[in-house]
């Protein structure tokens, strides 16, 4: 055995324990994590995988830095393959051992040598870019001089590593022509700066026993160095996006723990009862999550995975109107807090404290009650991490133990309770919106009451779930109203249910009041059983969410159908026939409601409507799932916006405005306050008017 190889074993040995010890270290961080799904559906997984890590689709979301960083993570990989090999060689004191794989070691050979350069190039602008240009994404109050610090000093040693593979081959080419012996491997960039050089073959040797040294050490440093290090998610970004949640964004975990208890306060009877599949049977410790190891796995692995490139709070619409919310900050805290208190409770178990908590010391209530739940920073986020579910298990923990949400929410809490609304409207009222609806000839429109329909013996075949806004906004009224009438002159069997409908729960679910959406749900979910309810239409895309991807947990599974897609489908059939110069001369914009399209991926239903209805529809500079927020998500309609440079409906209504449009069309009843609310603030409700989709049919048909 040669000296080399044992000095390399030695050093290979020390790298394996240090690298061990670090793993021991995080598995014992994860032992204290509370359960997060089950991994199931392999198959899908490794298709997601394939596409968002491997095939990088979300970082092409920007196209230029997005290319650079995908050459990187590829070059990486391929890269990965002849580290392998430089591996087996130090071990066996061989050269070159994969050459038997022939064409397949040529191949590795020469896209290592290529993406080595290109790498090397990439990583020239990414440092040239941080150090010397004022972008906004690396800014931020949680990015701390040792963020930067530590991100320059990664880059400079992959820099480093490129540098020394280019070496490493350069002088490999030399070492060996110069020898008169044959070049394993093809090597297409290395080869050019070969001829660069004119060195004796005794120095050609050592400097490349010097760039391969340099080069296997530089591994060895990088992989003990990476687990401290942003960079850490060139190990965790596959598995992270491997198991990435497999829901719609939309979808908000459902507290088993607070199923039973609810089920219970339903119905005592409950409480003997053996606990239901996936139920926990134990009590939790306490609701939502205070601190660290209130956190499940998923959401420290997400922290891991985090490679703090910004994109989740450059586009988060909190962020972007000055408030201090930054999705990022939510993440590295989880990260920070779990080493800062992660070996306390390794060492003590889980009844150490150090006095301090994530919520408060780390992650303010300010932070957690201006995020709108518009789910643009999960949709952004590379490596699939999902900011949303945290700040939501905070509100949870706000909310159900300290019962200390704003004063504005509890107001509406109490209001669904009492009301089964969010405001102080009285139930019996809610059937006022159908009173008098008469088209253009007068012809009145009859409003079918499901409970009616049932007396006389018919089963209509969709509900159509007005919502609470559908019945008492004045405004929102008018949308109602609209779609109404275009189910009328479809003759669509359908019926509401008057009286007898109640909040779906969604906004208590994201405001953090899971147990009041689940006393909602069941009570609905019992209600529509009650009707051998189907199939449900509805405007209000956070309805159709939450009965669509939430309410199935709660045991009702239904078909939804929002009305955009229900104008859609009858368009396509041709059973609305648009007049030819119905609103063909009018410029129309359309906001994306993020429950819609984000949380749904419904994007073309509106435009595809819009389109049959002008030929003037016009995008805003942030449209499909890139739109922002209209700022009302999350409970934000129903109290004060947080503090912050402005509101975020009026930088959607400037970018609405900015389009010239004459109509900005709606698809949601939060945005068409908020929107409208935009319109009168800019003194503009005069010149541009905001619509809902449903509205525009029927002005069209003249209906
Ligand atoms: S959900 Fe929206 S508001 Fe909340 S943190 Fe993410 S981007 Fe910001
Ligand atoms: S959470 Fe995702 S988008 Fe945000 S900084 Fe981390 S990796 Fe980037």
């Amino acid at each position: 055995m040669l000296l080399k190889q044992y000095v390399f074993i030695f050093i290979l040995l020390l790298t394996i324990v240090a690298f061990a010890m670090t793993t021991r270290r995080f598995i014992r961080f994860f032992k204290l994590t509370k359960p997060a799904f089950k991994v199931r559906q392999i198959g899908c997984r490794t298709v997601i995988m394939l596409k968002v890590a491997f095939g990088q689709t979300k970082i092409f979301r920007r196209p230029i830095m997005g290319l650079l960083h995908a050459l990187v993570f590829w070059g990486f990989c391929v890269i990965l393959i002849g580290s392998i090999e430089i591996l087996i060689d130090g071990i066996t004191g061989n050269e070159k051992v994969l050459r038997f794989l022939g064409i397949f070691h040529d191949v590795i050979m020469a896209s290592g040598d290529v993406f080595a350069l290109v790498i090397a190039v990439a990583i020239i602008v990414f440092l040239a870019r941080r150090l010397f240009l004022n972008v906004k994404r690396f800014a931020g109050i949680e990015m701390k001089h040792i963020s930067h610090l530590d991100a320059n000093i990664a880059l400079t040693m992959i820099l480093l590593l490129m540098i020394s593979l280019l070496g490493m081959n350069t002088f490999y080419i030399r070492s060996t022509l110069e020898a008169g012996m044959p070049l394993e491997g093809y090597y297409p960039v290395s080869n050019i700066l070969a001829s660069w050089f004119t060195c004796t073959l005794h120095l050609d040797h050592i400097l490349y026993e010097t760039n391969w040294w340099a080069h296997i050490l530089l591994i060895f440093i990088f992989a003990n160095y990476l687990p401290y290090s942003k960079h850490f998610h060139v190990f965790m970004s596959v598995p992270n996006v491997f198991l990435s949640r497999l829901e719609p964004l939309g979808k908000l975990d459902t507290m088993d723990n607070v199923t039973r208890e609810v089920r219970i306060m339903m119905d005592p009877d409950q409480a003997f009862a053996a606990p239901q599949e996936g139920e926990e049977e134990e009590m939790p410790e306490r609701f939502g999550m205070l601190d660290i190891e209130d956190v499940s796995w998923k959401g420290y692995l997400d922290s891991l995975a985090c490679t703090e490139c910004g994109r989740c709070t450059s586009v988060c619409p909190a962020n972007i109107t000055g408030k201090k919310l930054s999705p990022r900050k939510i993440v590295m805290d989880v990260r920070a807090r779990m080493k800062e208190k992660g070996p306390g409770l390794v060492k003590q178990g889980t009844e150490y404290t150090d006095g301090k908590s994530l919520i408060r010391d780390s992650i303010s209530e300010e932070e957690l009650w201006a995020c709108t739940l518009c789910n643009a920073c999960a949709q952004e986020c590379p490596i699939n991490i999902n900011h949303p579910a945290l700040i939501v298990n905070m509100r949870r923990y706000l909310v159900m133990e300290e019962s200390a949400a704003p004063g504005e929410l509890n107001s509406i809490f109490s209001n669904i309770e009492n009301n089964g609304a969010p405001w102080q409207f009285s139930m019996e009222d809610r059937m006022l919106w159908a009173e008098d609806i008469t088209e253009n000839d007068q012809t009145k429109v009859n409003v079918p009451l499901l409970a009616e329909c049932f007396a006389q013996g018919e089963k209509p075949e969709y509900l159509f779930w007005v919502g609470s806004a559908g019945a008492f906004d004045d405004r929102y009224k008018h949308v109602s109203r609209a779609f109404a009438k275009l189910l009328a002159y479809l003759g669509t069997s359908y019926a509401v249910l008057g009286t007898e409908e109640s909040s779906s729960g969604d906004v208590a679910r994201r405001a953090g009041n899971e147990m009041l959406f689940q006393m909602q749900a069941l009570m609905n979910i019992e209600i529509f059983e009650g009707y051998g309810i189907k199939k449900i239409l509805t405007c209000d895309p956070h309805a159709c969410n939450t009965f669509k991807n939430e309410y199935p947990d709660l045991g009702g599974t239904y078909e939804v159908i929002h009305h955009t897609q229900f104008i859609r489908d009858r368009l396509a059939e041709g059973k609305l026939k648009i007049p030819a110069d119905a609103l063909k001369q009018t410029r129309i914009t359309y906001h994306d409601p993020c429950y819609l399209g984000r949380a749904n991926r419904e994007y073309n239903a509106p435009r595809q409507i819009l389109e049959a209805l002008s030929a003037g529809k016009t995008e805003m500079k942030r449209n499909r799932s890139f739109a922002l927020c209209c700022g009302a998500g999350g409970g934000q309609m129903f109290k004060e916006a947080e503090k912050g440079d402005r509101e975020v409906f009026m930088e959607r209504t400037e970018e609405a405005l900015e389009t010239g449009a004459d109509i900005i069309a709606t698809a949601c009843p939060y945005c068409m306050v908020m929107m409208t609310d935009g319109l009168k603030y800019k003194n503009k409700e005069k010149q541009v008017k905001n619509y809902d989709i449903a509205e525009l049919l029927v002005l069209a048909l003249g209906l």
